[in-house]
């Protein structure tokens, strides 16, 4: 059978992204991204192999810029399409795997649209204009909390009164979870052990971070829960927090709820702590120069990480590896050191010039001989997304 493209979108109230995977080759054909859209300013940039390339379409919006986008996409394929695959935030308790899009799914996806307000609307939008522009070509809905379906209950429930489980979905689903599945993955092969008998923890930190047990190919716990809000240290995002911080800021300060809120997603975590950057890269260079807000915010970082890797090994019958991924995972030798020296218990060591190695999409090994394996592995959600639309073409 000829060899396959598939376009990969990740839609955000104001931005594609997409990338052109070719199920054959490993590398991205074409990526890039429109953004501001629907401003005057809108505009859409793109990259082949080594080529760059952009285009201003002002006042586009999504389906204005897709019409845009397609024929650099034909072109790039040969006109050769086989289907679409989209990034979908939240799939609630409905979806537990990708699925072809048909109007019973865009209905369920709509349904889940309460539980992330913030991006499955946005991921709608994608999906209804790629629908009009592309109606000839099969499209599946790939969600970042499928993964997580095999969750215990015992793992998502929070302690709350049941009817808020029952009625209203409260509970937690985690996300990262595509990225989570490849990671793991690609973790087995490297190490030469089947999946389906493998047991991981997978720390994925990129501006949203979080913590993963996967065992035999499934989750068995996350660090996320509701919302991406939960678990460890994030660029803007709080992390953790006592439930009580919300009523004591209320009370204390008289903050309203969206002021609470905007500050727990967007003035928080690396920024807040800091007060510098959100940017990993910023915060090891004012650290080098003494900076202690940058200080703090790496230490506080390393450690709650280390925390939520230790609570997450409880879900582990057996450890075969920590898995770092994500743009800091790939490329802090330090992040990697200071998160692993919290976790002697685990026997956890490095080998500190492998660590310094393995960077910028190296992916190796990077413990100490005779300790627990500790792998570095890019992440590639474009090319898991591509993989599971492929999967439901045949
Ligand atoms: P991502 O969301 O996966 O693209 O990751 C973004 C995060 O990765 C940002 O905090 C970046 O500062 C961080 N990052 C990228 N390159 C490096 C690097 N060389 N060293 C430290 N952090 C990095």
């Amino acid at each position: 059978m000829q060899a396959r493209h598939i376009l990969v979108i990740n839609c955000g109230s104001s931005s594609i992204k997409f990338a052109l995977i070719h199920e054959a080759h490993s590398q991205t054909f074409l990526s890039g991204e429109a953004q501001n859209l629907g401003t005057y300013d809108a505009e859409l940039h793109w990259r082949r192999g080594p080529e760059h390339d952009s285009l201003m379409i002002p006042n586009a919006d999504h389906r204005a810029a897709l019409s845009q986008l397609l024929p650099i996409v034909q072109g790039a394929c040969g006109g050769k399409l086989h289907g679409i695959g989209h990034r979908v935030v939240h799939g609630g308790e409905r979806f537990s795997a990708a699925r072809r899009i048909d109007p019973q799914v865009l209905a369920e996806i709509k349904a889940t649209a309460h539980l992330a307000p913030l991006h499955n609307p946005a991921n709608l939008l994608g999906i209804e204009a790629t629908l009009k522009q592309f109606p000839n070509l099969p499209q599946v809905a790939v969600f970042d909390t499928a993964f997580h379906h095999s969750l215990p209950e015992y793992a998502f429930r929070y302690a709350l009164p049941e009817q808020l489980y029952r009625d209203h979905g409260i509970r937690r689903y985690g996300f990262h979870g595509t990225s989570h599945r490849y990671v793991s993955a690609r973790a087995a092969e490297m190490s030469n052990l089947p999946i389906e008998d493998s047991s991981w923890l997978s720390a994925h930190l990129g501006n949203g971070c979080s913590t993963c047990a996967v065992v035999n190919g499934q989750s068995r716990d996350t660090s996320m829960g509701l919302t991406p809000l939960e678990g460890v240290v994030m660029g803007t995002r709080s992390g953790d927090v006592d439930p009580n911080l919300h009523s004591h800021l209320a009370m204390a300060l008289g903050w309203d709820i969206e002021k609470i809120d905007y500050m727990l997603n967007h003035d928080a975590g690396l920024l807040g702590l800091s007060g510098l950057s959100n940017d990993m890269r910023t915060l090891e260079q004012a650290h080098h120069d003494g900076h202690e807000g940058a200080t703090l915010a790496i230490e506080v970082f390393c450690y709650r990480l280390a925390k939520s890797l230790a609570a997450m090994s409880c879900a582990l019958p057996r450890l075969d590896g920590l898995i770092f991924t994500g743009g800091i995972g790939e490329n802090s030798p330090l992040i990697r050191a200071k998160t692993v020296a919290h976790l002697r218990l685990l026997n956890l060591q490095l080998d500190d010039e492998a660590n310094e190695r393995y960077i910028r999409g190296l992916s190796g090994t990077i413990h100490a001989y005779g300790h627990p394996r500790v792998l570095v592995i890019p992440t590639n959600e474009e090319r898991q997304i591509a993989l599971d639309t492929l999967q439901l073409l045949h």
